[in-house]
């Protein structure tokens, strides 16, 4: 009886992907539209139309980029994140493999809906996702830096990240991707109080970023995503204050059409958090170069219904189907923004 729900529930989210599949070739033919506007100018299209076709078309094609997501998965290695549960209870739960798994999630069905995708985390013996999470905390997840990174230090490991996520920026960047296609989400779980349920975004509000991140220290120097000079520009930040915000509330759209439990309207998209009582943004958000970067909260562990429904793989699914979901959905918005540069 239970396999035939199993199948049958699979067959359901099935039909959904396919869906979103049609979707996005929607939005890509409409993208590639954009670009096709944005890239010729009236000149050029009347000189490609009388004397040059052939070269119009490869023309065009050049300028066609798909939608690359730079994926983190938080925490890993010698690095548990938030803790949360008890063995007694059966509901212990570590931070860094309930994301992990989901990040697992994320990739395949981005993956399928033709979206690039650059984990930032990987563990050699976990590639796919998993049914039962392990109660254990295994540490062999590390930073795809080189040479890598086993994340023997928390705060070490959260400045790695930047350097690592903005030197996969730079590399498409160097490749002509539009900076618009690239998405960047760093997926957490909440430790707040247990009272509380549901999933939340931040996203950098641009009186939080710092113009500089320069570190100094040889544990980053000796890798080759160290960048000395990591500025950042007011105009930056104001646009990507604005692309992250959007994002972020689409992110919690998608959540609640999927019935996922999320904060309230007011406080489930914000643009810092408090520390030690002072509003902060994490490193990673603060110096992303990445113009649309959002950390996505995707429940909280403290809360004992959270916990319980992220112990499920099927929730974790739908988790990772929200998130994906929300990629496609974002970028279908944007394709008019792409439009104006
Ligand atoms: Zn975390």
């Amino acid at each position: 009886m239970r396999s035939i729900l199993g199948s049958y529930k699979k067959e359901n989210i099935n039909t959904k992907q396919t869906g979103v599949a049609k979707s996005i070739k929607k939005n890509k033919t409409k993208k590639i539209n954009s670009l096709k506007s944005a890239s010729n100018s009236k000149k050029d299209k009347k000189f490609n139309k009388n004397k040059n076709s052939k070269k119009s078309v490869s023309t065009v094609k050049k300028n066609v980029h798909k939608v690359h997501v730079i994926l983190d998965s938080g925490h890993g290695g010698g690095d548990p994140g938030a803790i949360a549960g008890s063995k007694k209870n059966k509901d212990l739960i570590y931070e860094d493999e309930v994301v992990y798994d989901i990040s697992r999630r994320v990739t395949e069905l981005l993956k399928k809906r033709g979206i690039i995708v650059h984990n930032t985390l990987a563990d050699p013996n976990q590639k796919k996702p998993i049914r039962f999470l392990s109660h254990k905390h295994d540490k062999d997840e590390h930073l795809l830096v080189t040479p890598r990174y086993l994340n023997r230090n928390a705060r070490t490991a959260a400045n790695m990240r930047v350097y690592l996520v903005n030197h996969i920026f730079q590399k498409l960047k160097n490749k002509k991707v539009p900076k618009e296609n690239i998405l960047f989400i760093s997926l957490h779980g909440d430790a707040l109080h247990s009272s509380l349920r549901g999933a939340m975004v931040y996203f950098p509000d641009k009186r939080f970023r710092k113009s500089v991140f320069g570190l100094k220290h040889k544990i980053y120097r000796k890798r080759k995503e160290y960048n000395p000079n990591l500025t950042f520009r007011k105009n930056d930040n104001t646009y990507s204050e604005k692309l992250s915000k959007s994002f972020g509330k689409i992110i919690i759209n998608e959540f609640r059409k999927l019935k996922l439990p999320t904060h309230r309207v007011s406080s489930a998209v914000r643009g810092y958090l408090y520390r030690k009582g002072k509003k902060t943004l994490p490193a990673i958000l603060r110096y992303s170069k990445v113009p649309t970067s959002v950390l996505v909260e995707i429940a909280n562990l403290n809360n004992k219904y959270d916990r319980r429904s992220l112990l499920k793989s099927k929730s974790r699914q739908k988790i990772a189907l929200a998130i994906s979901n929300s990629v496609v959905t974002n970028f279908g918005r944007t394709s008019g923004l792409v439009a104006k540069l």
